[in-house]
């Protein structure tokens, strides 16, 4: 049994954020320190934070040794905690360090507890508006009223300090002293719920049983859009907060949160923490203080909350568990649902993945009875899932470069005259996907990927999806230098807006893309806008699919429902029939009915039949049978190893000693694919190169992959990458 006390002068193991492969010995600081506790402690001329981790390895001369700088004032690291980034780090094969740095990822944990001078709103009025006075009030106005310090200001604005100043001595802003790190709001479960239909509350029940019995265990929540998902898992909420515990909510999207916690803020009379990239510094060491002590019930973040240093975790809510956005696609690649699953385990706390269309992964536990599942099945409110129709684009007769249908555009007519709204959904930024040259036949590409620049008119600029590159709008060609001849090629939803312009001449239009603006706000009130009815056509990209309610609409147009279906990846027909059933479900959600028409040229493609049966027990268990004959996940396993360097022949060196190397592999049970280029065989200048590793579900690969890549030798100049459960093969 491991001491859970180190006395002071006594030996015990710190593993630090520092890229080091094992924990360093150290010697217990003056007051002595808990297993567990964060510290800070020297290493050469820093000083690093760092975790006590356990005894001393002893291999080092005890006279040697030196004694930790100072314990940090925070509680230490349950042991749960610990053992959660030990086993992540494992399955993702993650170095500890790399993990743990997720857990510690709170800005100015290290500062001693004070208080701190912050600014609010005042009730004064500048006596002269200026460009930057006009941006700190837009800042604080932006952020609701949070409360920065004069520095956090005065960055976000872009603005100097002595700016903030001046409005302060005008009362436009005021200074107060507050308390660094306050104990959030009291959430009150039994505050005033919504009345729940008998289907909502009966799986409300059942959720509270599970979290009532105190055990690990993991529901499939399955409900179509507007069934009241949200109600019900909102309802584990509060079982879980009446039993003392903390709970987490995940959203695949940070421009849902603000929406999303004013509905618990009216579930539970108080404004739960939050905890994503777009909180400032302040905040975040707030949040992260409050879990570790008790003063925040419940969080509502995206994935990397999961590795908070929660004090009693009772239930984690995964939202929309098949977004991909859940899996991480830089530093360290995990898949936060995954994750939420083995915290959960360890913990014994409750997990709700909710989804109106699960991911194969999580149906096939529920089917493997190794997930609960509860469907809710009635729409609140009169409406139903809306009419599907496919457009033959066979039959169609539609003039060079243009998208829209003559059938599309008689519906979206009728639509205008009844004063309902229509959707055109397009699944591609921009203006144009490819630039060509008229007169050489080049098409325009990153100079640092193999990708092809997407033109941006609306920017006036070129740019490239893979490492955000762009170029002004060249006149002449790059290739051949003729002027005037560069020309679109295919539709972006900008193309796809001036189209619509031209079809609609009397339509108020209004585009929905990630990329067209420069805050969350500016983007919540253009939704806003939206939904109280200023436009008649919304032309979207796929965040339109994420969760947001248009009352008036009433017709969904998919211009190109056969593009997600192009490629090979083996996700290519689940995310196809999950974007198209929950882009379809934004017509209709309320008393007036819905249609969605998808435009394609393949109606007969399995996937399609699908979509428009609705036959969604048939699509997964047509796919799960695909999936298990080929022995791919979930029915199988599947690792990606990337081989990244600026020398195409250093990249394939290291890959193909790998496949000579594989006997370990073969032995267990397992096969390697590749070496090949991958799809996008060159990003931000660095080649890469693919390989595949399928195994049968029973094979523990991390532990033969790590014996694998061990034997290789990497050349500095060469990246290995190791992605376990790939969700994309680009
Ligand atoms: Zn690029
Ligand atoms: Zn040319």
């Amino acid at each position: 049994m491991d001491p859970e006390f180190f006395d002071a002068g006594q030996p015990c193991a710190v593993l630090t954020t520092q890229p080091l492969d094992r924990a360093l010995d150290y010697l217990a600081p003056e007051g002595g320190c808990w297993l567990g506790a964060y510290v800070e402690v020297p290493l050469g001329p820093r000083r690093v934070m760092g975790v006590v981790w356990g005894p001393a390895a002893g291999d080092y001369d005890r006279a040697k040794l030196r004694a930790i700088h100072r314990v940090l004032d925070v509680p230490p690291m349950r042991e749960e905690l610990r053992t959660f980034i030990i086993k992540a780090a494992d399955y993702t094969l993650t170095p500890l360090p790399a993990m743990l740095r997720l857990a510690t990822r709170a800005p100015g944990l290290t500062d001693p507890p004070a208080t701190r001078r912050i600014l609010r709103l005042g009730q004064g009025e500048p006596d002269r508006m200026t460009d930057a006075r006009q941006r700190v009030l837009e800042v604080m106005h932006e952020y609701g009223g949070l409360a920065f310090t004069q520095r956090e200001l005065a960055d976000m604005a872009g603005v100097t300090t002595s700016v903030i100043k001046g409005l302060v001595k005008q009362g436009a802003l005021t200074e107060e002293d507050a308390p660094k790190d306050l104990p959030f709001p009291h959430l009150d479960p039994a505050h005033k719920g919504k009345d729940l239909t008998e289907d909502q509350a009966a799986a409300a029940s059942s959720l509270a049983k599970g979290i009532n019995s105190g055990l690990y265990g993991t529901t499939l929540l399955k409900g179509v859009t507007g069934s009241g998902k949200t109600e019900v898992y909102l309802e584990a909420v509060a079982a879980c907060l009446r039993q003392g515990r903390q709970a987490l909510v995940l959203l695949p999207e940070i421009a849902l949160t603000s929406e999303f916690l004013t509905r618990l803020e009216a579930r539970f009379g108080g404004r739960p923490a939050e905890w994503h990239s777009g909180v400032t510094m302040t905040d975040r060491r707030r949040t992260w203080k409050m879990v570790a002590e008790g003063g925040a019930q419940v969080v509502v973040g995206a994935r990397s909350a999961l590795f908070l240093p929660f004090r009693d975790l009772g239930l984690i809510v995964v939202d929309e568990e098949h977004d991909t956005s859940y899996k991480q696609e830089d530093g360290v690649l995990y898949n936060a649902r995954d994750m939420a699953v083995l915290r959960a385990s360890l913990c014994s706390a409750r997990v709700v993945l909710a989804s109106a269309t699960p991911s194969l992964e999580s149906w096939a536990n529920a089917e493997a009875r190794k997930y609960e599942r509860l469907n809710l099945t009635s729409r609140f409110g009169a409406s139903v899932m809306p009419e599907m129709r496919a457009i033959d684009m066979r039959a169609e007769t539609l003039a060079a470069s243009t998208w829209i249908s003559p059938t599309l555009r008689k519906a979206v007519e009728e639509r205008m005259a009844l004063g309902q709204q229509s959707l055109l959904f397009l699944n591609r930024r921009g203006y144009a996907p490819v630039t060509i040259c008229r007169a050489c036949g080049h098409q325009v590409a990153c100079p640092h990927c193999d990708a092809r620049m997407v033109e941006h008119r609306f920017l006036k600029r070129l740019m490239c999806h893979q490492c955000g590159e762009t170029i002004p709008m060249p006149e002449a060609c790059p290739s051949c230098h003729v002027e005037g001849k560069l020309a679109p090629v295919g539709p972006g939803v900008e193309r796809l807006a001036e189209e619509a312009a031209k079809v609609f001449p009397e339509a108020r239009i209004a585009v929905l893309s990630s990329d067209l603006f420069g805050s969350a706000r500016a983007l919540k009130e253009e939704i806003k806008r939206i939904a109280d009815g200023a436009a008649d056509i919304v032309i979207g990209t796929q965040m339109v699919a994420k969760g947001h309610n248009f009352p008036l609409l009433t017709l969904v147009g998919v211009i190109d429902a056969d593009l997600g279906l192009q490629g090979s990846d083996l996700r290519a027909a689940e995310r196809t029939f999950q974007l198209m059933r929950q882009v379809a479900g934004r017509a209709g959600r309320t008393e007036l009915k819905g249609l969605a028409l998808l435009q394609t040229f393949q109606p007969e493609h399995p996937v399609l039949r699908a979509i428009l049966s609705g036959d969604e027990e048939g699509f997964w268990q047509a796919e799960a049978a695909e999936r298990q004959a080929a022995g791919v996940p979930p029915y199988g396993r599947m690792v990606g190893i990337i081989v990244s360097s600026e020398e195409l022949n250093d990249a394939f060196d290291v890959a193909n000693q790998l496949t000579r190397h594989s006997e370990v592999l073969r032995e267990a049970g397992a096969q390697v694919y590749g070496p090949a280029p991958a799809p996008i065989a060159r990003i931000r200048g660095r080649h890469r190169v693919r390989l595949l590793v399928k195994s049968p579900k029973g094979v523990f690969l991390q532990k033969v992959i790590a014996l694998w890549v061990r034997n290789v030798r990497v050349r500095n100049t060469t990246r290995l990458t190791i992605d376990i459960d790939p969700q994309n093969f680009l």
